[in-house]
Parts: structure tokens; sequence; C-alpha cells
């Protein structure tokens, strides 16, 4: 599954790619990957026909390309595999090819998915909070790598809570974009166990937290992103960069980078949690649920 950095990777392929070109023509050739567009595929071929793509816009791991003049949104959902390629009309079809959109600019804009969980869907945009953002998008709070982003005001969010910490960091509501690895990441450069409580964690602790996601993701950014996903493949159709510097995500038992301790692996929220026993201790009781 892309994590923000990867999106974010996508969005700006896209970007320098597509944006300002027109859509001639939108072929569909899989029914599932428009599945969240309720009206039904000439709908979406119907609406999509003539527009011009105006920017191309992310919060989180929500990636959108917005359209004139309609002034509406066109959601992209990656999904666990899904892939936005530009690429010349002449090269041959993908296997897993599942939307294709002739753009007047002599390319090809290709969605492809192996798994078929992502898809196409038009929403309209709102304003919220200063911004225009699909109405899908709407309750996501802004990501770390947002310009806008408000960390002082996070900080008072997350203190606000009574829970564990990474928890509060996985909640979409409070911060976007931060996924399972990066929390784990930004927790073990801040020092802190996942299971501590929010509202027993001092404000500058929590902002220590929160900058070091910001770290870890424009880290992330300059090396092309981070993903475990063989399928993931940028816009271009390049290779996602497999990052090798992760300090605790993935790394059970292996030497913490900070301290040389065997990094552990615990469950959280059903899935893996990796810390450091010796940098990140765990809190002496267990959390309320
Ligand atoms: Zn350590």
């Amino acid at each position: 599954m892309p994590e923000l950095p990867e999106v974010e990777v996508v969005r700006r392929g896209l970007e320098r790619h597509i944006v300002g070109a027109s859509i001639d023509s939108v072929d569909i050739l899989h029914p599932r990957a428009i599945r969240r567009h309720l009206p039904g595929a000439a709908d979406l071929t119907g609406q999509l026909t003539g527009e011009r793509i105006a920017s191309a816009d992310r919060r989180g791991k929500y990636l959108w390309l917005v359209l004139e003049p309609s002034t509406v949104a066109l959601v992209v959902h990656l999904g666990m595999s899904g892939q936005m390629l530009v690429q010349p009309p002449e090269l041959p079809t993908e296997k897993h090819l599942r939307i294709r959109a002739r753009l007047d600019s002599g390319l090809d804009l290709r969605f492809v998915d192996q798994r078929t969980f992502g898809g196409w869907a038009l929403a309209p945009l709102v304003e919220v909070d200063g911004s225009l953002v699909p109405d899908s998008v709407a309750h996501i709070a802004r990501d770390p790598l947002d310009p806008r982003f408000d960390l002082a005001a996070t900080v008072k969010v997350v203190r606000g809570k009574h829970t564990e910490i990474k928890r509060a960091l996985l909640d979409q509501t409070v911060v976007s974009g931060i996924g399972n690895i990066y929390a784990d990441e930004a927790l073990w450069r801040a020092q802190i166990h996942g299971n501590r409580l929010t509202d027993r964690l001092s404000g500058p602790k929590i902002r220590e937290l929160l900058t070091a996601a910001q770290d870890v993701m424009r880290e992330a950014l300059t090396q092309g992103g981070t993903s475990f996903d063989a399928l993931y493949v940028n816009v271009n159709g390049e290779s996602g960069y497999f990052d090798r510097s992760l300090s605790a995500y993935g790394q059970e038992d292996r030497p913490c980078p900070r301290c040389g301790t065997a990094i552990r692996r615990e469950k959280f929220m059903n899935r893996s949690s990796f810390s450091c026993p010796k940098c990140q201790p765990a809190p002496r009781r267990s959390p309320a649920k």
C-alpha cells in the first residue's frame, strides 16, 4: 500500500506530465475500477471528455486531479497496487490496464491495477479551512507535509485525546498520511513507545514526535518514496524506491541503530509495531482500551 511519500511522488509526476492537457476520450476496461463512481461508466466518460486537467493535488494519501471547466475532482484511489502511468499511446496495453484516457498532448494516462482495489471516481470540491478538497476527503486533517499544517494546533489536538500515541498518529482526523511504517519510524526517532498515552506526554515531546514524522517523510520523499510492495511503480513506470534506511519498521531482531539492542515486534491494532525495548520503554501499566 503506498504511503504518503509514494503518493506525493505520483502527484509530482502527474503535475509535471499531464497538468494543462485536456482529455480527448476515456475507455473503461474494467467496471470494478470505477465502482466508487456510482452514476456509472457512461457518466464518468461523459463528464471527463473535453475537460482540462488544471492541477494534481493531494492530502494525506488521497490524490486527485482538478478538472476545468467543471471544477470537479477526479479522485484517484491507488488501493494496494494501483499505478498512474503516462505513456505514448503506441505502447502495448498492460495486462492489468483498467482505464485509459487519451490526452490532447498525444499521451495516454493509464490506470493499471493488478488487484483492482483502486479506481477513479468524480467528487465535487468543497472548501474546508481555506482549501478546496473533494467532499470525500473533507473529514481528513492536513498532513505533516502540507505547507499549511499547523504543528502547534495538532500538538493540542493530540494532547487532548486519551489514547495511545500511535493510535493518535494513525488517526486521519488528527493528522493525515502517517501510516504504520512512518508512525514506527517517528516513534523510534522521538524515543516514545506507541502504547504511551497522549495525555501523559508533554507538549514538547509530542512536538518532537510530529517533527520526526515530518522529517522521516521528507527524507523518504527525497529518495523517491519508500515501498515494500513490489507492485508499486511510480508515474513513469519505474520501480518504486526500496528504502534500506529504516531504523525500526520491519527490523525485528536487528540491532537498534542508536543503542544496538535488538528491535522488537509487537501486535498493535491487528498489525505489527517495531520498536527498541531500550530507547522506547513500554509504559508500566497496560493502557485503557
Ligand atoms: Zn535503541
